[in-house]
C-alpha cells in the first residue's frame, strides 16, 4: 500500500509527523513518499502543485495531506496561491465526494458552544459533491470598466450549473453511506429559489428508487443551517452541493467544539482519497508545538478504512484518540480546567503509546486464550 504524504504549509507538517508516527506504529506494511506542495512547493518550484507531486498523487494508492496556505501568499495571482494546489488535487484525482464527519466526543461535549445535551454523542456526516456547482460553473468573471481595468467595473458572474452524471454519482455515494449507518439521508438544495438545486432535487428523488432501505428527506439549505444548531443529532447523513456543503460542513465543525478533531476524505469513483484534516494551515500557531494533531491522525484513520481496506487498525487508531481524551490530555483548543495541557509532539507520544498498549493488551489476551 503506497501512500503519498503531501504536508503542506504552516502546522501541515507538524501534524502529518504525528499522524505518520502513529500509522508506523501499527503492523501494516505501508509505503510512504513525500512531496512539497502548496507554498513550500512554489517556494521551491514555483508552483503550488509541480508535476512530480501529481504524479505522486496519481500513483499512490492514497494521499495523506496536511495543509496549505499562508497569509504572506495572497497577493499572488490566483493560480500560484497554495490552495489552488488542492483544488487541483481534487481535479486531476477525480475527487468528487467530500466527507465530513461531525462527531461530538464525550470528553469534549463542554468545548462546544452549544449545550452539552444537545452535542453529547453527535455523529453526523456530512457528504459535499466537490467537483461542479458555482465553484466551477462557466461563464464566470468581472465585466471590466469602461477604462479597461477591474477597479469600478459595473459588474460580476459566476454560474451555477450541474450536470446530471455529477448529482447521480454523488446520491449513490450519499445512499450507500447512509445504508452503512442510520439509513437516513438528508438532501440538502435550496430548489425553491433555484433551478439547479429543484434539478438536483428531482435526480436524488430518482436515485432514491434504488435504495428503498434508506429513508430520504429533503431540506432547504437556510432550515439546515438552522436544524444543525437546533437539534444537531436529527440528522444522519447530509449530501449536498460544493457551496452549501462548504457552509454546512464548517458549521457542523464547530458543533463539536473544535476544528482541531475533524478529520475529512475526499474519494473517487473507485474508493481511491485525499485525506487531510478539516482545518486550515493555521499561521498563527505554526512551529509552536501548538497545533493539534488528532484531526489528522483520524484522518489516517479514515484512509485506512475507505482507501486501503483496513478497517480494524482504523478502529485501533480511534480507540486510541478516544483512550488519550478520557486519560485527559487536551491540546490547547481543547483544554480545559482539569485536564492537562500537552502540546503536538506530546499527543502524538500518547496516541502511539495507547496503541502500544492496546497492542500489549490484545496479546495478553491471546496468550491467556492460547
Ligand atoms: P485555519 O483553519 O488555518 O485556522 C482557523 C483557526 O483555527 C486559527 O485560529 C487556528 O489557530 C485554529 N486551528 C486550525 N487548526 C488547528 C489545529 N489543528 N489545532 C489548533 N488550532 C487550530 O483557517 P484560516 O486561519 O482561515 O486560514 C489559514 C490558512 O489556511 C489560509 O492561508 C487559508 O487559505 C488556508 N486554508 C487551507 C485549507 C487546506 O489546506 N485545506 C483549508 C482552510 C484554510
Amino acid at each position: 500500500m503506497k501512500i503519498a504524504i503531501l504536508p503542506g504549509d504552516g502546522i501541515g507538517t507538524e501534524i502529518v509527523a504525528q499522524a505518520e508516527r502513529v500509522l508506523g506504529a501499527l503492523d501494516l506494511r505501508l509505503e510512504t513518499e513525500h512531496a512539497l506542495v502548496g507554498g513550500a512547493a512554489y517556494e521551491a518550484h514555483g508552483h503550488p502543485l509541480p508535476p512530480a507531486t501529481l504524479k505522486l498523487a496519481q500513483d499512490a494508492d492514497a494521499v495523506l495531506f496536511g495543509a496549505v496556505g499562508d497569509w504572506k501568499y495572497d497577493t499572488l495571482e490566483r493560480a500560484l496561491r497554495p490552495e489552488q494546489a488542492i483544488l487541483g488535487l481534487r481535479k486531476n484525482l477525480g475527487l468528487f465526494a467530500n466527507f465530513r464527519p461531525a462527531i461530538c466526543y464525550e470528553q469534549l461535549t463542554h468545548a462546544s458552544s452549544l449545550k452539552p445535551e444537545l452535542v453529547a454523542g453527535l455523529d453526523i456526516l456530512i457528504i459535499r459533491e466537490l467537483t461542479g456547482d458555482i465553484y466551477f460553473g462557466q461563464p464566470r468573471g468581472r465585466r471590466a470598466s469602461p477604462d479597461g481595468a477591474f477597479k469600478g467595473s459595473p459588474e460580476a458572474f459566476d454560474t451555477m450549473r450541474y450536470a446530471r452524471p455529477e448529482i447521480e454519482r454523488i446520491a449513490h455515494v450519499a445512499f450507500q453511506a447512509a445504508r452503512k449507518r442510520g439509513k437516513r439521508l438528508t438532501s440538502v438544495d435550496k430548489a425553491n429559489v433555484l433551478e439547479t438545486f429543484q434539478f438536483w432535487k428531482d435526480i436524488v428523488i430518482e436515485v432514491h428508487a434504488q435504495y428503498p432501505d434508506v429513508a430520504l428527506d429533503h431540506m432547504y439549505v437556510d432550515n439546515a443551517a438552522m436544524q444543525l444548531v437546533r437539534a444537531p443529532k436529527s440528522f444522519d447523513v447530509i449530501v449536498t452541493g460544493n457551496m452549501f456543503g462548504d457552509i454546512l460542513s464548517d458549521e457542523a465543525a464547530m458543533l463539536t467544539g473544535s476544528i482541531g478533531m475533524l478529520p475529512s476524505a475526499s474519494l473517487d469513483a473507485a474508493g481511491k482519497g485525499l485525506y487531510e484534516p478539516s482545518h486550515g494551515s493555521a499561521p498563527d500557531i505554526a512551529g509552536k508545538n501548538l497545533a493539534n494533531p488528532l484531526a489528522t491522525i483520524l484522518s489516517a484513520a479514515m484512509m485506512l478504512r475507505y482507501s486501503l481496506n483496513q478497517p480494524a487498525a482504523a478502529d485501533r487508531i480511534e480507540a486510541a484518540v478516544q483512550q488519550v481524551l478520557a486519560a485527559g490530555l487536551r491540546t490547547a483548543d481543547i483544554w480545559s480546567e482539569g485536564t492537562a495541557k500537552v502540546g503536538t509532539v506530546e499527543m502524538g507520544d500518547a496516541v502511539v503509546a495507547a496503541l502500544a498498549s492496546a497492542s500489549t493488551a490484545n496479546a495478553k489476551t491471546t496468550m491467556t486464550k492460547g
